[in-house]
């Protein structure tokens, strides 16, 4: 018997099929999860230049030193394929993923918004999930919620960090009052070099004052680094447009104008320049004024705390699409499920 005929005829479900698209500083850490993971097996995996797919299963470290030696997936043998139509042809010839990880640069501001009418176009039915961060990015993608039912897509959105794992603490900590007053996030991220993450760091430039999704997506390696010697390397972030704003609001938590969310990000120290946590102040039933926290350890990086709550929204995903349930949910209206 094959590995899988044992599985079955131990009545265990096969474990599901997952592809990651962008294998940059967050794909790469989602490939190096899925390998301590048995419920779970990395299938595809896409960059900018090609793609690698195979049934049974990817290597992890093989797909990591292709991409970092030779710049793609795509060279990996026997199963890469180099191709500047990398997410196209990859749905087109990949038939047995079960759902995809977006670690994409959301560059333009509508780019994951055009991978998924690129989903719904193919015919492929499974489980999406993003990290992506901006409130206009998530509202694009909520537009699209009858699209995707109609395709049989279940779209979780939203289901990195922040948003994500602190959204969802902000639902449950909602619990214990009547009315919640304000939802504060603060993350402190710690990154040895900005180039593992450059999607993440353009982002972020981004949301400083003077600067827009256009401006960072045209600046030049050498305009981020140039920016970053000004700053001693390090990000201050307040004020964001975040969309776990909009997910509260729809999860029916309180009003978006409620919801902040700041930062500091420093790109030359791995460690965190300040506990990330998030705050929710509320009033409770007897009419006490109180705040619950809710602050993340230190140790944990960036990318556990993003690819994390990924894969716990995608396994709750395909809890969904097995019952027939398609659309478009949110990391503040769904619980993640553990992936063992
Ligand atoms: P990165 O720059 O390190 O890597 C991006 C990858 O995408 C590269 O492999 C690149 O080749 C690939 N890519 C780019 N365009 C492509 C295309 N057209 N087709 C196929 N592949 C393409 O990115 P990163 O720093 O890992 O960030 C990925 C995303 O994760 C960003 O959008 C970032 O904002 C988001 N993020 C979310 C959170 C959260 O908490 N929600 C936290 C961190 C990062």
């Amino acid at each position: 018997m094959n590995p899988e005929q044992v599985k079955s005829s131990l009545n265990i479900s096969p474990a599901i099929r997952v592809g990651v698209l962008g294998f940059g500083g967050l794909g790469q850490a989602a490939a190096k999860v899925l390998a301590g993971k048995r419920e779970m097996t990395l299938v595809a995996a896409a960059d900018k230049e090609g793609y690698a797919y195979t049934e049974s299963g990817l290597n992890a470290q093989n797909c990591i030193t292709a991409y970092n030696s030779q710049g793609s997936v795509g060279y990996l043998e026997p199963s890469g394929t180099l191709t500047t139509r990398s997410i196209q042809d990859l749905i087109e010839s990949a038939d047995s993923v079960d759902g995809y990880f977006l670690a994409l640069p959301n560059l333009p501001n509508n780019f994951i918004a055009s991978v998924a009418q690129e989903f719904i176009k193919s015919g492929w039915r499974g489980v999406l999930v993003d990290a992506i961060k901006r409130t206009s990015a998530v509202e694009q993608l909520l537009a699209m919620k009858e699209e995707l039912e109609v395709a049989g897509i279940t779209y979780m959105t939203g289901c990195g960090a922040t948003p994500g794992l602190l959204t969802a603490a902000a639902a449950l900590a909602a619990q214990s009052y009547a009315e919640i007053h304000k939802v504060e996030i603060t993350f402190g991220v710690g990154i040895a070099n900005w180039e593992a993450y450059r999607a993440t760091i353009r982002e972020d430039i981004a949301h400083m004052p003077g600067y827009s999704v256009e401006t960072a997506r045209a600046m030049s390696d050498a305009e981020v680094e140039a920016l970053l010697d000004k700053t001693n390397g390090v990000l201050t972030l307040e004020n964001m447009e975040h969309a776990d704003d909009v997910m509260l609001e729809l999860a029916g938590i309180c009003s978006r104008d409620r919801v902040t969310v700041g930062g500091i990000v420093d790109t030359r120290n791995a460690k965190k320049p300040l506990s990330t946590n998030v705050k929710i102040t509320g009033r409770t039933f007897e009419g006490k004024i109180s705040t619950h926290t809710f602050i993340l350890g230190d140790e944990t990086s960036m990318a556990a705390n993003v690819c994390g709550p990924a894969f716990g929204y995608l396994k709750a995903g395909i809890q969904l699409h097995k019952r027939g349930i398609y659309g478009i949910f949110t990391a503040a209206e769904i619980m993640p499920q553990f992936v063992k």
